[in-house]
């Protein structure tokens, strides 16, 4: 059997990987439009690579309904396991997971190493423009010359930093083939916001509560560091939010209600307070915060006393204007329409084509749940095939 794949992004690379060692006798064939292999793989979780998430939780996807089955057949045990058995050893930060060597660029080129000892063929440089697909074989036509294969499986990835390589170009070619999509926008991305006041707090970090809400109806909550920027505010929780308001519709009128203090109630924090600004009035606030940050909420505190501080502190509220763009994207909401695969991601429309990892409307939050995708669609038609 010769297997053609699109793309040597992470979903890709697998793939290749447990074909080759399942069926030593067939080609495996990867082309890949960049002189680099898996160069997004290389920037991930800050160099660090966050390959997958120990609560591996199907609400923490676009689609539930469709990752829950998924997950269940595939839990985070066996997808531990799967790496092992490919001798990759793991570290762990909490539920975030990460290879051995903490290092993408080290991962990465293990994978490649692995991927070209089990005689996976890469094709560099050279992009797929289009395919035929004849009887039961598919023809893939590229920049340079095409090649016959029995199965195809395209794994071109998303739109998201195309500087990386994935630039949604593949969406045009499917979409000639008559591939429904869903719109595609910029997920976890950091936010815009039409506050002025926050532009002096540009750098500024502070774990927080942050909760999304939508005229009365709270959309998002969780906990987690932000960031202020001169335009906006990012960080990872910032990045969860963006991706739960933007999935689903282009809201407007989004604010954001962001509590600095979330491990004490209202009541503990205005005693602490009151506490503290009796033993050293003039300089309390230095042990609770950076002084750009003290000057932001003593300007939007109603008085001086506890009670407005505490109001100030625990009820930020900030309008959010937009989410940044593609450039800023760790992963792209929208992409192939599942409708357009069946269970074993296998085309609907066209015999021996295959759809798999970040180009299919999946996506999930941030802290290793995109790289777990990428692994689950990879084992899925791995199983198939
Ligand atoms: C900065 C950054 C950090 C991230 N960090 C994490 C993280 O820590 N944890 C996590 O879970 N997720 C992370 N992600 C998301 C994760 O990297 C992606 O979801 C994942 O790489 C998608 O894998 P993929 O194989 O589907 O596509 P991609 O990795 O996008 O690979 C697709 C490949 O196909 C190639 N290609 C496209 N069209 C063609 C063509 N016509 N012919 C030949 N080749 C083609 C592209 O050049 C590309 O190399 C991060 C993303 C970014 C941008």
């Amino acid at each position: 059997m010769k297997i053609g794949i699109i793309g040597s992004g992470p979903s890709g690379l697998y793939l290749s990987i447990f074909l080759k060692i399942k069926h030593p006798e067939s080609e495996v064939v990867v082309f890949e439009k960049e002189s680099k292999l898996s160069k997004k793989l290389y920037a991930t979780g800050n160099g660090h690579c966050n390959l997958l998430n120990k609560n591996l939780s199907k609400e923490k996807y676009n689609h539930p309904e469709f990752m829950g089955p998924i997950l269940e057949k595939y839990p985070y045990p066996f997808l531990e396991g799967v790496l092992k058995s490919l001798g990759i050893e793991l570290t762990y930060n909490g539920d975030y997971v990460y290879p051995l060597s903490e290092s993408a660029p080290a991962y990465a080129l293990y994978l490649k190493k692995l991927a070209e000892k089990v005689g996976v063929t890469f094709i560099s440089e050279t992009r797929v423009t289009d395919y035929v697909v004849k009887d039961s074989q598919i023809e893939a036509k590229t920049d340079k010359k095409t090649q016959t294969f029995d199965k195809l499986v395209i794994a071109t990835g998303g739109k998201s930093d195309p500087k990386l390589g994935s630039d949604g170009s593949f969406y045009e070619v499917l979409k000639k083939h008559g591939y429904d999509f869903v719109e595609s926008k910029p997920g976890l991305t950091p936010l815009t916001l039409n506050d002025k006041d926050i532009k002096p707090l540009a750098g500024v970090r502070h774990k927080a509560n942050v909760k999304a809400f939508l005229g009365k109806d709270k959309i998002f909550e969780e906990n987690g560091e932000i960031l202020y920027k001169n335009d906006g505010i990012s960080g990872i929780v910032i990045f969860n939010a963006e991706s739960a308001i933007y999935r689903h519709s282009n809201p407007k009128d989004i604010e954001l209600v962001v509590d600095l203090f979330p491990d004490w109630t209202f009541e503990e924090l205005m005693n602490r307070l009151a506490h503290d600004e009796a033993l050293n009035s003039k300089f309390y606030l230095d042990s609770y915060l950076v002084e750009p940050l003290q000057k932001h909420i003593l300007a939007r505190s109603r008085g001086t006393d506890a009670l407005c501080i505490a109001t100030s502190m625990k009820n930020l509220r900030y309008s959010v204007k937009d989410h940044y763009g593609f450039d800023y994207s760790q992963v792209t909401i929208g992409g192939l329409s599942l409708d357009e695969v069946d269970e074993n991601l296998s085309s609907k429309k066209e015999k021996g084509v295959y759809l798999i990892g970040e180009l299919l409307d999946v996506d999930g939050n941030c802290g290793g749940y995109n790289l777990a995708w990428s692994l689950l669609s990879a084992i899925i038609v791995f199983k198939s095939l």
